[in-house]
């Protein structure tokens, strides 16, 4: 019998229906996003891991030449081994596992940055910000797309689709192209950075070219890999919450496995929030950490979905995760209004340009576990926590400056403490050059730094 048949057969690990009352299973190798009954799946590991493997993890860090130790996202094999197979095998680690030869997530992890604590007012050894941009491809997404791509190889997919603000189509063409594997993006035309547009185009990626928002194109794409047999890699593929695991594993294992009070993400999809919140559930219940962070879900003020509902200022009613039913009436409701309303999602931040998440479910019950908040910031405070990263000597884009924006702001509401210790995830480098060099030629923004004439 095929390996893979076996594995199906045995399932140590499986995809299960997140609904509790639902809770429909599917076998490993199922491709399915969601069950019968429309609700978002997750992928469960029957076996508790050994937390022996935080030595593990840590001597891994001296890779000794195996890029599967030296990949940030690898490096905790044992925490998504979805593929089932011995983790310390190299053998079977290069048949199963995709890399660009490491460097996924090899090059994140949290730094101090002195001059964004002062600016959101939190104590200097207490702010870590980690630059996700400094993945392969730019973003934090690589992260996730490798196992994505490693489940779609799994299944024998010859198409991998996805819909795309810029940075998915970017890293999707990146490992489909080192993998020899056909992609198609779908994107909203007009409306992403040139910097992203220009790696789907050179990893020879097939764009198409979606007259509406990212929402439209995800709906077409979806549509599409379903009636053409393409493989999905946006955010609501299962695969993609596993990898993107390791942002927070990184972070955690930086500090020791100390738990932060608080992990801070933009919030677009909700795809970072609800891996995030994945993560440490597991953690949590395997008692590797004793505490638990709370995330904080930033969006922008114009494409503010999660924030209005969570906190109840459309009709009233907070959603929750609700034990696993929230109000999805709510939400649908909510969707008409924007409809109606004629309101589409508006931010330079094109990024979490986003007005129906597609995680919303699984970033409430992140939210849920996690004690978590969500709110808004607007374009202005984005830029200038952008601008307060680079002046550290690092780099990040404009969506990624809601992090900054937001602790900033959450500090100045009181909610996080000047003493907590806090960490806000980057999400991407810079691809979008006029943004900065706008910014810093109009002398009225925070830190503009205008040339001389
Ligand atoms: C995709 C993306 C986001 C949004 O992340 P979600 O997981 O969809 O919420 C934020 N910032 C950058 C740079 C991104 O590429
Ligand atoms: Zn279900």
């Amino acid at each position: 019998m095929n390996k893979y048949l076996q594995l199906q057969m045995q399932g140590d690990a499986y995809l299960k229906c997140v609904n509790p009352k639902c809770g429909l299973e599917y076998p490993i190798m199922s491709t399915n996003v969601q069950c019968e009954n429309g609700h978002v799946l997750d992928v469960i590991y029957k076996n508790k891991p050994s937390s022996n493997l935080k030595e593990t993890f840590y001597q891994r860090r001296n890779s000794k030449g195996n890029i599967f130790n030296e990949s940030g996202v690898w490096r905790f094999r044992d925490l998504l081994n979805f593929c089932q197979i011995n983790t310390e095998d190299n053998d079977e680690c290069s048949k199963y596992l995709v890399s660009l030869d490491g460097a996924e997530g090899r090059q994140s992890k949290p730094y101090q940055m002195s001059k964004a604590a002062e600016f959101t007012g939190i104590n200097k050894e207490g702010l870590w910000l980690q630059p996700e941009g400094y993945n392969p491809s730019g973003s934090f997404k690589d992260n996730g797309m490798v196992t994505a791509v490693t489940h779609a190889k799994m299944v024998g997919a010859k198409k991998i689709v996805c819909a795309s603000t810029g940075n998915t189509s970017a890293s999707a063409g990146m490992f489909a192209a080192n993998e020899g594997i056909n992609c198609d993006v779908y994107i909203p035309a007009g409306q992403i950075a040139p910097g992203k547009l220009s790696q789907a185009y050179q990893y020879g990626a097939q764009i198409i070219q979606v007259e509406g928002n990212f929402d439209d194109a995800l709906k077409q794409s979806l549509d599409d890999a379903k009636n053409y047999d393409g493989y999905t890699v946006n955010s609501v593929n299962p695969f993609r919450i596993e990898g993107q695991k390791t942002i927070p594993f990184r972070a955690l294992e930086y500090l020791n496995w100390e738990s932060p009070d608080w992990i801070i993400y933009p919030g677009g999809a909700l795809g970072n929030t609800s891996s995030c919140g994945k993560a440490l559930m597991e953690l949590y219940q395997w008692g590797w950490i004793k505490k638990i962070p709370r995330i904080a879900v930033i969006n922008s003020d114009g494409a503010s979905t999660l924030s209005d509902l969570y906190n109840g200022e459309f009709e009233g009613e907070e959603l929750r995760w609700n034990k696993g039913n929230p109000n999805t009436e709510l939400i649908s409701r909510y969707y008409n209004h924007l409809d109606k309303k004629g309101l589409r999602p508006k931010t330079k931040a094109t990024a979490i340009q986003i007005g129906r998440p597609a995680n919303i479910i699984k970033g409430l019950r992140a939210l849920e576990f996690t004690n978590g908040v969500a709110t808004t910031v607007s374009d202005s405070e984005m830029l200038d926590g952008m601008s307060v990263v680079g002046l550290n000597g690092f780099d990040c884009e404009m969506a990624s400056g809601a992090s900054v924006a937001g602790i900033k702001k959450l500090m100045g509401e009181g909610i996080i403490k000047k003493d907590d210790v806090v960490v806000g995830i980057l999400t991407g480098r810079q691809k979008d050059a006029m943004i900065p060099v706008d910014y810093h030629n109009n002398p009225k923004n925070t830190f503009a730094n205008p040339p001389k004439k």
